[in-house]
Protein backbone atom coordinates (compact mmCIF):
# COMPACT_ATOMS: atom_id res chain seq x y z
CA UNK A 1 0.00 0.00 0.00
CA UNK A 2 1.42 3.76 -0.70
CA UNK A 3 1.60 5.45 2.47
CA UNK A 4 -0.21 8.59 1.24
CA UNK A 5 -2.65 10.01 3.79
CA UNK A 6 -3.12 13.24 2.04
CA UNK A 7 -5.03 14.19 -1.11
CA UNK A 8 -7.14 16.73 -2.77
CA UNK A 9 -10.25 14.44 -2.72
CA UNK A 10 -10.89 11.11 -0.62
CA UNK A 11 -13.94 8.94 -2.28
CA UNK A 12 -15.72 6.50 0.17
CA UNK A 13 -16.51 3.30 -1.31
CA UNK A 14 -14.79 1.68 -4.17
CA UNK A 15 -17.72 0.39 -6.34
CA UNK A 16 -18.55 1.17 -9.40
CA UNK A 17 -19.55 4.84 -8.12
CA UNK A 18 -16.38 5.79 -6.36
CA UNK A 19 -14.58 3.68 -8.45
CA UNK A 20 -15.73 5.71 -12.02
CA UNK A 21 -15.55 8.64 -9.84
CA UNK A 22 -11.88 8.49 -8.38
CA UNK A 23 -11.04 7.19 -11.89
CA UNK A 24 -12.31 11.17 -13.66
CA UNK A 25 -11.30 12.92 -10.81
CA UNK A 26 -7.52 11.16 -10.67
CA UNK A 27 -6.71 12.71 -13.98
CA UNK A 28 -6.93 16.13 -12.28
CA UNK A 29 -5.95 16.22 -8.46
CA UNK A 30 -4.71 13.64 -6.20
CA UNK A 31 -7.11 10.88 -4.75
CA UNK A 32 -7.61 8.39 -2.05
CA UNK A 33 -10.29 5.91 -2.33
CA UNK A 34 -11.17 3.87 0.59
CA UNK A 35 -13.12 0.45 1.03
CA UNK A 36 -14.10 -1.49 3.98
CA UNK A 37 -14.06 -4.88 1.96
CA UNK A 38 -10.85 -6.41 1.22
CA UNK A 39 -12.09 -6.69 -2.64
CA UNK A 40 -13.89 -3.71 -4.16
CA UNK A 41 -17.32 -4.73 -5.79
CA UNK A 42 -18.09 -6.88 -3.24
CA UNK A 43 -21.73 -5.28 -2.49
CA UNK A 44 -23.54 -4.19 -5.15
CA UNK A 45 -21.56 -4.05 -8.12
CA UNK A 46 -20.79 -7.50 -7.69
CA UNK A 47 -24.55 -8.85 -7.58
CA UNK A 48 -25.74 -6.97 -10.80
CA UNK A 49 -27.84 -8.46 -14.08
CA UNK A 50 -24.76 -6.71 -16.07
CA UNK A 51 -27.42 -4.92 -18.50
CA UNK A 52 -27.25 -1.76 -20.52
CA UNK A 53 -30.99 -0.82 -21.16
CA UNK A 54 -30.98 2.44 -22.74
CA UNK A 55 -34.84 2.43 -21.66
CA UNK A 56 -34.91 1.74 -18.61
CA UNK A 57 -35.42 3.50 -15.47
CA UNK A 58 -37.12 7.49 -15.13
CA UNK A 59 -35.91 9.91 -17.79
CA UNK A 60 -32.88 11.46 -15.82
CA UNK A 61 -31.30 7.51 -15.79
CA UNK A 62 -32.00 7.62 -19.91
CA UNK A 63 -30.19 10.77 -20.11
CA UNK A 64 -27.20 9.36 -17.85
CA UNK A 65 -27.37 5.98 -19.90
CA UNK A 66 -27.33 7.96 -23.11
CA UNK A 67 -24.52 10.00 -22.14
CA UNK A 68 -22.33 6.33 -20.99
CA UNK A 69 -22.95 4.88 -24.16
CA UNK A 70 -20.11 5.88 -26.16
CA UNK A 71 -17.65 5.19 -23.46
CA UNK A 72 -19.27 1.93 -22.89
CA UNK A 73 -18.91 0.61 -26.52
CA UNK A 74 -15.72 2.41 -27.50
CA UNK A 75 -13.80 2.56 -24.21
CA UNK A 76 -10.44 4.37 -24.48
CA UNK A 77 -7.43 2.84 -25.59
CA UNK A 78 -6.21 0.72 -23.08
CA UNK A 79 -9.17 0.61 -20.54
CA UNK A 80 -9.41 -2.71 -21.01
CA UNK A 81 -8.52 -6.20 -22.68
CA UNK A 82 -12.23 -7.48 -23.47
CA UNK A 83 -15.62 -5.23 -25.20
CA UNK A 84 -17.54 -3.98 -22.43
CA UNK A 85 -20.74 -4.53 -24.45
CA UNK A 86 -21.82 -7.36 -26.54
CA UNK A 87 -25.01 -8.00 -28.27
CA UNK A 88 -27.61 -9.14 -26.00
CA UNK A 89 -31.79 -7.63 -26.87
CA UNK A 90 -34.41 -7.78 -24.70
CA UNK A 91 -37.91 -9.04 -25.21
CA UNK A 92 -40.61 -7.17 -22.71
CA UNK A 93 -43.71 -10.11 -22.48
CA UNK A 94 -47.27 -8.89 -21.74
CA UNK A 95 -50.26 -11.69 -20.52
CA UNK A 96 -53.76 -10.99 -21.97
CA UNK A 97 -54.41 -9.18 -18.26
CA UNK A 98 -51.19 -6.51 -18.52
CA UNK A 99 -51.97 -5.50 -21.95
CA UNK A 100 -52.71 -1.64 -20.39
CA UNK A 101 -49.09 -1.75 -18.87
CA UNK A 102 -47.48 -2.93 -22.13
CA UNK A 103 -49.87 0.04 -24.32
CA UNK A 104 -48.08 2.39 -21.16
CA UNK A 105 -44.49 1.50 -21.96
CA UNK A 106 -44.75 1.64 -25.43
CA UNK A 107 -46.50 5.38 -25.09
CA UNK A 108 -43.65 6.10 -22.73
CA UNK A 109 -40.99 4.85 -24.70
CA UNK A 110 -41.82 5.25 -28.33
CA UNK A 111 -39.78 7.88 -28.80
CA UNK A 112 -36.97 7.40 -27.50
CA UNK A 113 -36.23 3.54 -29.56
CA UNK A 114 -36.33 1.60 -32.37
CA UNK A 115 -38.94 -1.38 -31.27
CA UNK A 116 -40.37 -4.29 -32.73
CA UNK A 117 -44.53 -5.02 -31.21
CA UNK A 118 -45.23 -8.27 -31.79
CA UNK A 119 -48.05 -10.53 -31.17
CA UNK A 120 -48.45 -14.12 -28.99
CA UNK A 121 -47.12 -15.55 -32.03
CA UNK A 122 -44.42 -12.79 -32.51
CA UNK A 123 -43.37 -13.70 -28.99
CA UNK A 124 -42.69 -17.10 -29.62
CA UNK A 125 -41.42 -16.81 -32.90
CA UNK A 126 -38.58 -14.91 -31.44
CA UNK A 127 -38.38 -16.66 -28.15
CA UNK A 128 -39.85 -20.51 -28.29
CA UNK A 129 -39.05 -21.65 -24.75
CA UNK A 130 -42.51 -18.84 -23.55
CA UNK A 131 -45.61 -21.10 -22.89
CA UNK A 132 -47.51 -21.27 -25.45
CA UNK A 133 -50.41 -18.92 -24.57
CA UNK A 134 -48.88 -17.34 -21.94
CA UNK A 135 -48.01 -13.89 -23.83
CA UNK A 136 -50.26 -12.02 -25.20
CA UNK A 137 -48.10 -9.36 -26.76
CA UNK A 138 -43.91 -8.15 -26.72
CA UNK A 139 -42.00 -5.39 -27.27
CA UNK A 140 -38.41 -6.13 -28.83
CA UNK A 141 -35.35 -3.84 -28.41
CA UNK A 142 -32.48 -4.74 -29.91
CA UNK A 143 -30.53 -1.71 -28.60
CA UNK A 144 -30.16 -3.78 -25.30
CA UNK A 145 -26.50 -5.21 -24.28
CA UNK A 146 -24.79 -7.22 -21.68
CA UNK A 147 -22.12 -5.02 -19.91
CA UNK A 148 -18.84 -6.80 -18.74
CA UNK A 149 -19.12 -5.33 -15.20
CA UNK A 150 -15.65 -7.12 -13.93
CA UNK A 151 -14.04 -5.40 -16.68
CA UNK A 152 -15.44 -1.92 -16.50
CA UNK A 153 -15.23 -2.12 -13.16
CA UNK A 154 -11.37 -3.21 -13.41
CA UNK A 155 -11.27 -0.85 -16.05
CA UNK A 156 -12.30 2.32 -13.97
CA UNK A 157 -9.89 1.40 -10.64
CA UNK A 158 -6.41 0.46 -13.00
CA UNK A 159 -6.84 3.77 -15.02
CA UNK A 160 -7.42 5.37 -11.49
CA UNK A 161 -4.43 4.13 -10.02
CA UNK A 162 -2.22 4.70 -13.17
CA UNK A 163 -3.34 8.31 -12.65
CA UNK A 164 -2.99 9.29 -9.11
CA UNK A 165 -5.08 7.43 -7.07
CA UNK A 166 -4.49 5.36 -4.32
CA UNK A 167 -6.74 2.12 -3.64
CA UNK A 168 -6.75 1.35 0.51
CA UNK A 169 -8.51 -1.15 0.85
CA UNK A 170 -9.81 -3.46 4.31
CA UNK A 171 -10.76 0.07 5.51
CA UNK A 172 -13.96 0.80 7.55
CA UNK A 173 -14.43 4.29 7.88
CA UNK A 174 -15.26 4.77 11.30
CA UNK A 175 -15.29 8.77 11.62
CA UNK A 176 -15.49 11.60 9.66
CA UNK A 177 -14.77 15.37 11.33
CA UNK A 178 -14.49 18.29 10.20
CA UNK A 179 -10.89 19.94 10.25
CA UNK A 180 -10.48 23.78 9.18
CA UNK A 181 -11.73 23.48 5.80
CA UNK A 182 -11.26 20.22 5.39
CA UNK A 183 -12.21 16.19 6.64
CA UNK A 184 -10.14 14.04 8.81
CA UNK A 185 -11.43 10.58 7.99
CA UNK A 186 -10.62 7.43 10.90
CA UNK A 187 -10.55 4.47 8.96
CA UNK A 188 -9.45 0.63 10.56
CA UNK A 189 -6.63 0.87 8.54
CA UNK A 190 -5.75 4.44 9.21
CA UNK A 191 -6.57 7.97 8.97
CA UNK A 192 -6.82 10.23 6.28
CA UNK A 193 -7.16 13.91 5.27
CA UNK A 194 -8.38 15.80 2.40
CA UNK A 195 -10.31 19.42 1.73
CA UNK A 196 -13.51 17.27 0.28
CA UNK A 197 -15.13 13.92 0.38
CA UNK A 198 -16.74 12.30 -1.79
CA UNK A 199 -19.66 9.82 0.22
CA UNK A 200 -19.95 6.47 -2.55
CA UNK A 201 -20.99 4.34 -0.33
CA UNK A 202 -23.59 2.56 -1.81
CA UNK A 203 -26.64 1.36 0.24
CA UNK A 204 -24.32 2.98 3.89
CA UNK A 205 -24.49 6.55 1.84
CA UNK A 206 -26.75 7.81 4.69
CA UNK A 207 -24.54 6.25 7.34
CA UNK A 208 -21.77 8.08 6.21
CA UNK A 209 -24.28 11.47 5.66
CA UNK A 210 -24.93 10.97 9.55
CA UNK A 211 -21.61 10.78 10.68
CA UNK A 212 -20.59 13.93 8.58
CA UNK A 213 -23.39 15.72 10.46
CA UNK A 214 -24.98 16.03 6.68
CA UNK A 215 -28.65 16.42 6.01
CA UNK A 216 -30.08 12.50 5.21
CA UNK A 217 -31.09 11.64 1.67
CA UNK A 218 -33.65 9.04 2.86
CA UNK A 219 -31.89 6.00 0.91
CA UNK A 220 -33.66 2.92 1.02
CA UNK A 221 -31.81 -0.38 0.17
CA UNK A 222 -33.91 -2.52 -1.67
CA UNK A 223 -33.10 -6.26 -2.05
CA UNK A 224 -33.38 -7.96 -5.38
CA UNK A 225 -32.61 -11.71 -5.16
CA UNK A 226 -31.49 -13.68 -8.36
CA UNK A 227 -30.42 -17.21 -9.17
CA UNK A 228 -28.65 -19.25 -12.10
CA UNK A 229 -29.54 -22.72 -13.15
CA UNK A 230 -28.25 -24.90 -16.35
CA UNK A 231 -29.74 -24.15 -19.38
CA UNK A 232 -32.84 -26.21 -19.64
CA UNK A 233 -32.10 -29.17 -21.10
CA UNK A 234 -28.78 -28.10 -22.48
CA UNK A 235 -30.20 -25.80 -24.86
CA UNK A 236 -27.75 -23.23 -26.48
CA UNK A 237 -29.18 -20.03 -24.31
CA UNK A 238 -26.54 -17.70 -25.30
CA UNK A 239 -28.38 -16.22 -28.46
CA UNK A 240 -31.30 -16.01 -26.27
CA UNK A 241 -32.50 -12.30 -25.45
CA UNK A 242 -33.52 -11.57 -21.93
CA UNK A 243 -37.19 -11.77 -21.32
CA UNK A 244 -38.61 -8.95 -18.42
CA UNK A 245 -41.97 -9.28 -17.49
CA UNK A 246 -43.70 -6.08 -18.60
CA UNK A 247 -44.37 -4.95 -15.17
CA UNK A 248 -41.30 -6.45 -13.95
CA UNK A 249 -42.60 -9.69 -11.92
CA UNK A 250 -39.73 -11.76 -13.26
CA UNK A 251 -36.88 -11.31 -15.33
CA UNK A 252 -34.57 -14.37 -17.32
CA UNK A 253 -31.08 -13.86 -18.78
CA UNK A 254 -28.54 -15.71 -20.67
CA UNK A 255 -24.96 -15.86 -18.49
CA UNK A 256 -22.35 -17.42 -19.59
CA UNK A 257 -24.61 -20.90 -20.96
CA UNK A 258 -26.86 -20.67 -17.97
CA UNK A 259 -29.52 -18.68 -17.16
CA UNK A 260 -29.54 -15.96 -14.54
CA UNK A 261 -33.76 -15.56 -13.19
CA UNK A 262 -34.99 -13.00 -10.96
CA UNK A 263 -38.46 -12.21 -9.63
CA UNK A 264 -36.90 -8.04 -9.64
CA UNK A 265 -38.24 -7.66 -6.08
CA UNK A 266 -37.78 -4.38 -4.54
CA UNK A 267 -37.84 -5.27 -0.61
CA UNK A 268 -37.19 -3.00 1.92
CA UNK A 269 -34.07 -3.59 3.92
CA UNK A 270 -31.04 -2.03 5.76
CA UNK A 271 -27.28 -1.42 4.87
CA UNK A 272 -25.61 -4.85 5.35
CA UNK A 273 -24.29 -7.89 3.23
CA UNK A 274 -27.82 -8.77 2.21
CA UNK A 275 -28.79 -12.85 1.62
CA UNK A 276 -31.15 -14.61 -0.91
CA UNK A 277 -34.72 -15.13 0.94
CA UNK A 278 -36.17 -18.69 0.18
CA UNK A 279 -39.13 -17.02 -0.50
CA UNK A 280 -37.93 -14.85 -2.86
CA UNK A 281 -36.52 -17.43 -4.34
CA UNK A 282 -40.12 -19.70 -4.55
CA UNK A 283 -42.13 -17.09 -6.13
CA UNK A 284 -39.24 -16.76 -8.46
CA UNK A 285 -39.51 -20.06 -9.48
CA UNK A 286 -43.05 -20.27 -9.89
CA UNK A 287 -43.36 -16.94 -12.24
CA UNK A 288 -40.76 -18.45 -14.30
CA UNK A 289 -42.71 -22.08 -14.62
CA UNK A 290 -46.00 -20.06 -15.10
CA UNK A 291 -44.34 -18.38 -18.25
CA UNK A 292 -41.78 -20.96 -19.42
CA UNK A 293 -42.69 -24.40 -21.04
CA UNK A 294 -39.27 -25.25 -19.03
CA UNK A 295 -39.36 -26.27 -15.51
CA UNK A 296 -36.48 -24.46 -13.04
CA UNK A 297 -33.98 -27.46 -12.29
CA UNK A 298 -31.03 -27.45 -9.88
CA UNK A 299 -30.62 -24.03 -8.91
CA UNK A 300 -26.28 -23.31 -9.02
CA UNK A 301 -25.87 -20.18 -7.35
CA UNK A 302 -28.09 -17.84 -5.69
CA UNK A 303 -27.44 -14.56 -4.99
CA UNK A 304 -29.18 -10.61 -3.10
CA UNK A 305 -28.68 -7.17 -3.92
CA UNK A 306 -29.37 -4.27 -2.68
CA UNK A 307 -30.49 -1.39 -4.94
CA UNK A 308 -30.66 1.46 -2.92
CA UNK A 309 -33.02 4.20 -4.28
CA UNK A 310 -34.39 8.08 -2.91
CA UNK A 311 -37.81 8.76 -2.93
CA UNK A 312 -38.28 9.81 -6.53
CA UNK A 313 -35.43 6.91 -7.82
CA UNK A 314 -32.89 9.07 -9.11
CA UNK A 315 -29.48 9.36 -7.86
CA UNK A 316 -27.73 11.77 -5.94
CA UNK A 317 -24.76 14.07 -7.22
CA UNK A 318 -24.06 17.26 -5.82
CA UNK A 319 -22.03 18.76 -2.30
CA UNK A 320 -24.52 18.90 0.77
CA UNK A 321 -26.13 22.22 1.54
CA UNK A 322 -24.81 21.79 5.28
CA UNK A 323 -21.47 20.71 5.50
CA UNK A 324 -18.95 22.00 3.39
CA UNK A 325 -16.82 19.73 1.18
CA UNK A 326 -18.98 16.98 1.73
CA UNK A 327 -20.14 15.29 -1.77
CA UNK A 328 -23.38 12.80 -2.29
CA UNK A 329 -22.93 10.02 -4.86
CA UNK A 330 -25.69 7.79 -3.76
CA UNK A 331 -29.41 6.48 -4.90
CA UNK A 332 -28.35 4.64 -8.36
CA UNK A 333 -30.93 2.28 -7.53
CA UNK A 334 -31.34 -0.47 -10.31
CA UNK A 335 -28.99 1.81 -12.89
CA UNK A 336 -25.53 2.32 -11.55
CA UNK A 337 -23.63 -0.18 -13.92
CA UNK A 338 -25.04 1.70 -17.12
CA UNK A 339 -25.20 4.95 -15.62
CA UNK A 340 -21.78 4.72 -14.02
CA UNK A 341 -19.12 6.54 -17.03
CA UNK A 342 -21.32 9.54 -16.96
CA UNK A 343 -22.03 9.60 -13.10
CA UNK A 344 -18.23 9.64 -12.76
CA UNK A 345 -17.07 12.25 -14.97
CA UNK A 346 -20.18 14.59 -13.53
CA UNK A 347 -19.45 14.05 -10.17
CA UNK A 348 -15.97 14.65 -10.67
CA UNK A 349 -16.57 17.81 -12.72
CA UNK A 350 -19.04 19.40 -9.67
CA UNK A 351 -16.43 18.50 -7.08
CA UNK A 352 -13.83 20.59 -8.71
CA UNK A 353 -16.40 22.94 -9.66
CA UNK A 354 -16.44 23.04 -13.40
CA UNK A 355 -19.72 22.83 -15.60
CA UNK A 356 -21.35 19.89 -17.10
CA UNK A 357 -19.53 18.44 -20.35
CA UNK A 358 -21.44 19.57 -23.01
CA UNK A 359 -21.77 16.05 -24.46
CA UNK A 360 -23.97 15.69 -21.19
CA UNK A 361 -25.86 18.69 -21.47
CA UNK A 362 -26.78 17.34 -25.20
CA UNK A 363 -28.14 14.17 -24.22
CA UNK A 364 -30.28 16.07 -21.57
CA UNK A 365 -28.71 15.28 -18.16
CA UNK A 366 -30.18 17.99 -16.12
CA UNK A 367 -28.23 18.83 -12.64
CA UNK A 368 -31.37 19.88 -11.19
CA UNK A 369 -33.24 16.29 -10.96
CA UNK A 370 -29.45 14.87 -9.19
CA UNK A 371 -28.85 17.21 -6.57
CA UNK A 372 -29.12 16.42 -3.17
CA UNK A 373 -31.53 19.93 -2.88
CA UNK A 374 -34.13 18.66 -4.60
CA UNK A 375 -35.26 16.18 -1.34
CA UNK A 376 -35.77 18.84 0.62
CA UNK A 377 -37.59 20.97 -1.43
C1 LIG B 1 -29.78 -8.10 -8.62
C2 LIG B 1 -29.30 -6.75 -9.15
C3 LIG B 1 -29.35 -6.52 -10.52
C4 LIG B 1 -28.86 -5.30 -11.02
N1 LIG B 1 -28.80 -5.15 -12.38
C5 LIG B 1 -28.27 -4.02 -12.90
C6 LIG B 1 -28.13 -3.88 -14.29
O1 LIG B 1 -28.48 -4.79 -15.05
N2 LIG B 1 -27.61 -2.71 -14.78
C7 LIG B 1 -27.21 -1.70 -13.94
O2 LIG B 1 -26.75 -0.66 -14.44
N3 LIG B 1 -27.33 -1.81 -12.60
C8 LIG B 1 -27.83 -2.94 -12.05
N4 LIG B 1 -27.95 -3.08 -10.71
C9 LIG B 1 -27.63 -1.92 -9.86
C10 LIG B 1 -26.14 -1.72 -9.69
O3 LIG B 1 -25.52 -2.94 -9.35
C11 LIG B 1 -25.90 -0.64 -8.60
O4 LIG B 1 -26.59 0.54 -8.94
C12 LIG B 1 -24.44 -0.30 -8.45
O5 LIG B 1 -23.64 -1.44 -8.32
C13 LIG B 1 -24.23 0.59 -7.20
O6 LIG B 1 -22.84 0.83 -7.07
P1 LIG B 1 -22.24 1.54 -5.81
O7 LIG B 1 -20.79 1.73 -6.07
O8 LIG B 1 -23.06 2.73 -5.48
O9 LIG B 1 -22.49 0.52 -4.59
P2 LIG B 1 -21.59 -0.70 -4.06
O10 LIG B 1 -21.12 -1.56 -5.16
O11 LIG B 1 -22.38 -1.37 -2.98
O12 LIG B 1 -20.32 0.02 -3.46
C14 LIG B 1 -20.35 0.75 -2.24
C15 LIG B 1 -19.08 0.42 -1.50
O13 LIG B 1 -18.96 1.27 -0.35
C16 LIG B 1 -18.28 0.53 0.63
N5 LIG B 1 -18.54 1.10 1.95
C17 LIG B 1 -19.72 1.25 2.59
N6 LIG B 1 -19.53 1.77 3.82
C18 LIG B 1 -18.21 1.96 3.97
C19 LIG B 1 -17.39 2.46 5.04
N7 LIG B 1 -17.91 2.85 6.23
N8 LIG B 1 -16.05 2.51 4.84
C20 LIG B 1 -15.50 2.13 3.66
N9 LIG B 1 -16.22 1.64 2.62
C21 LIG B 1 -17.57 1.56 2.77
C22 LIG B 1 -18.89 -0.87 0.52
O14 LIG B 1 -18.07 -1.85 1.10
C23 LIG B 1 -19.05 -1.02 -1.00
O15 LIG B 1 -17.98 -1.71 -1.58
C24 LIG B 1 -28.40 -4.28 -10.15
C25 LIG B 1 -28.37 -4.53 -8.78
C26 LIG B 1 -28.80 -5.76 -8.28
C27 LIG B 1 -28.72 -6.00 -6.80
Amino acid sequence: MNDRTRADVIVIGAGIAGASAADALAADCSVVLIERESQPGYHTTGRSAALFAPVYGPAPIRALTRASAAFMSSPPEGFSDNPILSARGALFIAREDQLQAMQALHDELRAEGNFEELDGTGVRQLQPSVRDGYAAAGLYDVNCEDIDVAALHQGFLRRARARDCTLVTSAEVLSLEQLGDGWRVQTSAGRFEAPRVVNAAGAWADVLGQMAGAEPIGLIPKRRTAMQIAAPDGAAVGGWPIVVDVEEEFYVKPVAGQLLLSPANEDHDVPCDVQPDELDIAICVDRVERAFAFRVGRIETRWAGLRSFVADKCPVAGYSAEVPGFFWLAGQGGYGIQTSPALGALAAALVLGEPLPQTMVDEGVDLATLAPERLSA
